[in-house]
C-alpha cells in the first residue's frame, strides 16, 4: 500500500490528518468559507460570484491534488509503464464543472453553494476557458486526458503553458477582430513547480572531441540557455481516484531576473531584455489550424517543450536504475501530429551524446518508444523546417537528422537498389531552395507505429502522402485509430437532462464509462413518455441557446424553428462558404414564393461560429459575408421567422457545450478527403442532433454505426476529387452550377453590401479552379437540405432517427479509442489507485 512509504513513527499522524473527499455538504461549505476568508482574503459579506467560484475551485483543487499525490505514488511504486502524450495544444475548456462531476460531488456542491447564497450555474460560468489550442487536435488531446485517467492508465500529458491562449474573437461591424486572451490572472488549477526546472539550450556550435576510450564525442557548446519551469494540472478520472498529470512548461530567463550589471550601470531597458526574450517562447499559441507557417519562434517553442519533457521523462526512468534497453518497456511517447517530432532527435542525442550509447542501440530504443499520429493530408499543413534555420538554432540536431536520413536511405537503397526517384521522394531532406526537413517523414522513420484518425484518412495516408513508406516498411507499421470524444464532458456535463433521461432508461450511469450501453435505448423507441421527454429536453436546450443568441447578437430566434449549426474553425476546406451560399439560395427561393406558399416552409435558424486564423484573408471574408447576409435576412419583413442567420462570436469549448445540445442539424460538409476525422460531428449526434455531411472523415464511420437512413449525406466522393480538380484546370472558366450562379449574381448586385468585399470568394470558385469543389457539390447540397426540411416536418420520424442514432454512438467514446492506443501502440495496462479513506480513519 502507498501508506507503507510513510515511515512508521510518523505514519499515524499523517493518516489521521489526511484530507479526504468532502464527507457532506457542511464539509464542503467549511472549505469554501475558509478559502474565501483566508486564501482570497475576502470577507463573507462582499463575496461575489467570482470569489465564490475561486473558493469553490480551490476547495475542489485541494481534493484533486490529494488524489493526484496518491496516483503518482502508486505509479512510482508499481514501476509500471507510462505513456506520455506530447501535444502542443490542449483545449481544456473549464475545469470546475468537470472536476465536480468526475469526483461525483456536484450535487453536494450545488446544495452547499445554494446555502451560501449562490446558484451553481452562475458560479461555474465565472471560470475562464483554458483555451490552449486551435480546434479539433487540441480538443482531442483534452478528451484523451479524460479517458486516460478514467481508464486508470498511467499517463502524463506534456504541453506548453502559453500566457496567451487562442485569441478572443470579437465581431465588429461584421468583421473578425482579434483580442488577446490573457487567461492566467487567476488560475487555481495549476501548481507551479519552481523546483522542477530544466535548462534548455539554443544556438551555439558543435565541437568534436575524443573520450578516454578513443571514441569521438560531439559536444554542443555555447549559444543561449532558457529555463523551463513546470506547472502541473491535475486531471481527474471519472468515478475513480486516479488523477493524472498534465505538465505544462513555462519559459523564463536562465540567468535570474535580469542583468544586474546592466541595471547598475543605468541601462534599465536592456537589463530586462533577456528576461523578456526568454519569456516570449511560451508567450503565445500560434493561432493557425491546419496551416504551417515556419516561423523561428514556433520552432523554438517546439524544441523548448520537447527538450524539457524528455529531460523529465529520462530523469524519471533513470531513477528506476534499469538498463537503457528497457526504456521502451517503461516509456511510450505519443506524438500528437508532427509538432513534437524533434523529440525523436532529442532522445537519440541524449542516448548517444550524453549517455554514451552506440548509435544502433540508441536508435532501436528511440523507434520502439515513439508512436506518431498524423492529423492531415492537406499539403499546407505538413510541417517543414528549413535546414539553415535548424542549423542555426539546433546545430547538433541537424547533424543527427542527417545521420538518421543517411542510415534510412542506405536501407532503402539495399531494399530497392538503384531507385533514385524513390530515394529523392522519401528523403527527410527535400532538395529545395533552401533545403527543407520534412517532419512527417522524420516522424514515420523514428516511430514504430503511425496512425491516422479515421478509416478513410488512415487509408488515404497509405495511398497518397506516405505510400512510399508503406512500400519500404510494410503495411503493419500503419494503422487506424478512429478518434473519439469523452461522454463525460460532451453528454453528462453539456446536456445534464439528457444524461439523466438516458440513465433512467439504461439502468443508471454505466453508459458514461461504457458508452455501448447506449444501445439499450433502442428498446425505448416506442415509449411515448420517453419520446416526449426527449423532445422537451431538446426544446429546452434550444430555448437556452436562443437566449444566448439574443444576448450575444440581439437577434430573436424562434426555438421551434429548425436549428442548423456549423461551428468549427473557419477554413475553405470545411466549406462554410458553401453553407452561406446555400443560405442565400434559400433566401432567394423564399423571396420568389407567393406569401401563402412561403408560410408553408419550415422555419430555420442558420447558426455559425468559429475563428479564422488572423492572417487567413479568405476565411475572414467568409465571416464577413455570413454577417452581411444576416444583417439583410434578419431584417426582411417578408421573411420573418422563416430564416434567421446568426454568427456567434468567440466559439470555444464552453460555448460548444451550450450550442451542441441545441442542434437539430449540424453541418460537416468538408470536401471529401480533406477532413481527417472531425470530432464535433460525434458530439452533435451524441446529443440527439442529425448531421448533413459529406463522405469524409468520421462521417463515414458514423454512417456505418447509426445507419444510412439517419444521416443526410451528399456530394462527391474522395476518389472523384482529383479528376474533378483536374477537369476544372482544363476548363477555361469553370461552368458554375446554375443555382450557385444566381447566388453570385445577387452578391454582385450589392444585396449584401459592397460586392468587392466578396469578390475573392466568388472568383475562387468561378475563376481559380474551385479547388474545394463548391460548385460541383452545390446542387446535391441544396437538394439534401430540402430533404431535411421535409423530414423535419415529420417530428415523430425525426425523433425516432435521433434516438436510434444516439443508441448507436457507443463506438465513438474516447475510452474505446484510448483502449486501442493502449493495446496496439503503447502496450500499457491500467493501474488502480485505492480510494482515499475518509479523514481521521487510520486503519
Ligand atoms: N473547436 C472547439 C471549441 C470544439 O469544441 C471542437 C469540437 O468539439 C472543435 C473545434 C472541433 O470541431 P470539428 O470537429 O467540427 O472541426
Amino acid at each position: 500500500a502507498v501508506e507503507a512509504s510513510i515511515p512508521e513513527p510518523q505514519r499515524e499522524a499523517w493518516l489521521k490528518h489526511q484530507v479526504g473527499a468532502f464527507k457532506d455538504k457542511d464539509g464542503f461549505e467549511r472549505e469554501v468559507v475558509r478559502h474565501v476568508e483566508t486564501t482570497l482574503a475576502r470577507s463573507l459579506f462582499n463575496c461575489d460570484e467570482s470569489a465564490a467560484y475561486a473558493a469553490c475551485a480551490l476547495a475542489f483543487r485541494d481534493r484533486l491534488i490529494l488524489e493526484w499525490n496518491r496516483t503518482q505514488q502508486r505509479q512510482t511504486f508499481a514501476d509500471s509503464k507510462r505513456v506520455y502524450y506530447l501535444s502542443l495544444e490542449f483545449l481544456m475548456g473549464r475545469a470546475l464543472d468537470n472536476a465536480m462531476l468526475n469526483v461525483g460531488q456536484k450535487d453536494l456542491a450545488k446544495a452547499g453553494l445554494a446555502e451560501l447564497g449562490f446558484r451553481i450555474e452562475d458560479v461555474i460560468q465565472q471560470e475562464h476557458d483554458a483555451a490552449l489550442g486551435n480546434g479539433g487536435l487540441g480538443r482531442l488531446a483534452a478528451c484523451f486526458l479524460d479517458s486516460l485517467a478514467s481508464l486508470n492508465l498511467p499517463a502524463w500529458g506534456y504541453g506548453l503553458r502559453y500566457r496567451y491562449g487562442i485569441f478572443k474573437q470579437e465581431i465588429i461591424d461584421g468583421y473578425q477582430v482579434e483580442v488577446p486572451d490573457y487567461w492566467l490572472d487567476f488560475n487555481p488549477w495549476e501548481f507551479p513547480r519552481h523546483d522542477v526546472t530544466v535548462d534548455i539550450q539554443f544556438y551555439g556550435s558543435v565541437r568534436k572531441s575524443t573520450d578516454d576510450s578513443g571514441k569521438t564525442v560531439c559536444n554542443w557548446e555555447g549559444g543561449e540557455t532558457v529555463k523551463a519551469v513546470a506547472y502541473d494540472v491535475p486531471i481527474p478520472g471519472y468515478g475513480t481516484p486516479t488523477t493524472n498529470n498534465l505538465r505544462l512548461w513555462s519559459s523564463k530567463a536562465a540567468s535570474g531576473e535580469f542583468d544586474f550589471q546592466k541595471f547598475n550601470s543605468g541601462d534599465y531597458e536592456s537589463s530586462v531584455a533577456d528576461q523578456q526574450r526568454a519569456e516570449t517562447i511560451s508567450a503565445v499559441l500560434y493561432p493557425n489550424d491546419n496551416l504551417d507557417r515556419g516561423k523561428e519562434l514556433r520552432l523554438k517553442q517546439q524544441y523548448f517543450w520537447v527538450a524539457a519533457s524528455l529531460y523529465d521523462i529520462v530523469r524519471r526512468f533513470k531513477k528506476s536504475k534499469r538498463p537503457w534497453k528497457e526504456f521502451p518497456e517503461q516509456v511510450a511517447i505519443q506524438l500528437n501530429d508532427t509538432h513534437p517530432t524533434l523529440a525523436i532527435v532529442e532522445l537519440q542525442r541524449i542516448l548517444i551524446d550524453l549517455e554514451g550509447l552506440e548509435w544502433d542501440e540508441a536508435w532501436n530504443i528511440v523507434v520502439n518508444t515513439f508512436g506518431y499520429t498524423n492529423h492531415t493530408v492537406l499539403p499546407e499543413a505538413l510541417e517543414k523546417w528549413s535546414v539553415p534555420l535548424i542549423q542555426h538554432l539546433l546545430p547538433r540536431h541537424l547533424q543527427i537528422i542527417y545521420e538518421i536520413n543517411l542510415y534510412f536511405l542506405q536501407s532503402v537503397e539495399t531494399k530497392f537498389p538503384g531507385d533514385r526517384d524513390l530515394l529523392r521522394d522519401v528523403s527527410i531532406i527535400e532538395e529545395a531552395q533552401p533545403k527543407m526537413v520534412r517532419m512527417a517523414f522524420l516522424a514515420i522513420i523514428g516511430s514504430h507505429k503511425v496512425n491516422g484518425v479515421a478509416e478513410l484518412h488512415s487509408d488515404l495516408i497509405k495511398t497518397t502522402i506516405f505510400k512510399d513508406f508503406v512500400k519500404i516498411f510494410g503495411p503493419d507499421k500503419f494503422t487506424n485509430v478512429t478518434n473519439g470524444i469523452t461522454p463525460r464532458r460532451w453528454l453528462h456535463q453539456a446536456n445534464p437532462r439528457l444524461s439523466e433521461l438516458i440513465a433512467s432508461k439504461t439502468g443508471g450511469h454505466g453508459f458514461l464509462t461504457d458508452l455501448t450501453e447506449l444501445n439499450r435505448l433502442e428498446n425505448c423507441i416506442h415509449d411515448k413518455k420517453f419520446r416526449k421527454e426527449w423532445a422537451e429536453i431538446k426544446y429546452a436546450n434550444k430555448v437556452r441557446l436562443a437566449k444566448h443568441i439574443k444576448a450575444a447578437t440581439g437577434v430573436t430566434v424562434n426555438p421551434s424553428a429548425l436549428f442548423d449549426v456549423q461551428v468549427k474553425r473557419i477554413h475553405e476546406y470545411k466549406r462554410q462558404q458553401m453553407n452561406i451560399f446555400g443560405v442565400i439560395h434559400r433566401y432567394l427561393t423564399l423571396k420568389a414564393m407567393a406569401p401563402e406558399q412561403r408560410q408553408k416552409e419550415m422555419p430555420r435558424v442558420s447558426i455559425f461560429g468559429g475563428k479564422a486564423a488572423p492572417g487567413y484573408w479568405m476565411a475572414k471574408q467568409i465571416i464577413h459575408l455570413i454577417n452581411s447576409v444576416g444583417a439583410v435576412v434578419n431584417n426582411d419583413k417578408d421573411i420573418g421567422d422563416l430564416l434567421k442567420v446568426v454568427f456567434l462570436e468567440d466559439y470555444n469549448v464552453s460555448k460548444a457545450e451550450i450550442i451542441i445540445p441545441a442542434s437539430d442539424l449540424s453541418e460537416h460538409i468538408s470536401t471529401a478527403g480533406t477532413e481527417a476525422s472531425g470530432t464535433s460531428n460525434m458530439k452533435f449526434v451524441l446529443n440527439g442532433g442529425l448531421i448533413i455531411g459529406t463522405c469524409d472523415g468520421a462521417n463515414i464511420e458514423i454512417t456505418r454505426e447509426i445507419g444510412g437512413q439517419n444521416i443526410f449525406l451528399f456530394g462527391h466522393l474522395a476518389e472523384e476529387v482529383e479528376d474533378l480538380r483536374h477537369a476544372h484546370v482544363y476548363e477555361k472558366q469553370h461552368s458554375v452550377d446554375s443555382g450557385l450562379k444566381a447566388v453570385f449574381e445577387e452578391i454582385e448586385k450589392g444585396t449584401f453590401g459592397t460586392p468587392q468585399d466578396f469578390a475573392g470568394m466568388i472568383s475562387a470558385v468561378r475563376d481559380h479552379g474551385d479547388f474545394y469543389l463548391v460548385s460541383d457539390d452545390f446542387q446535391s447540397y441544396i437538394v439534401t437540405q430540402n430533404l431535411v426540411d421535409q423530414e423535419y416536418l415529420n417530428q415523430e420520424e425525426w425523433i425516432t432517427k435521433c434516438i436510434k442514432s444516439v443508441a448507436r454512438m457507443g463506438f465513438f467514446s474516447s475510452d474505446r479509442c484510448i483502449n486501442e492506443y493502449a493495446e496496439e501502440i503503447w502496450n500499457i495496462e491500467p493501474l488502480k489507485v485505492e480510494a482515499n479513506r475518509p479523514a481521521g480513519q487510520t486503519s
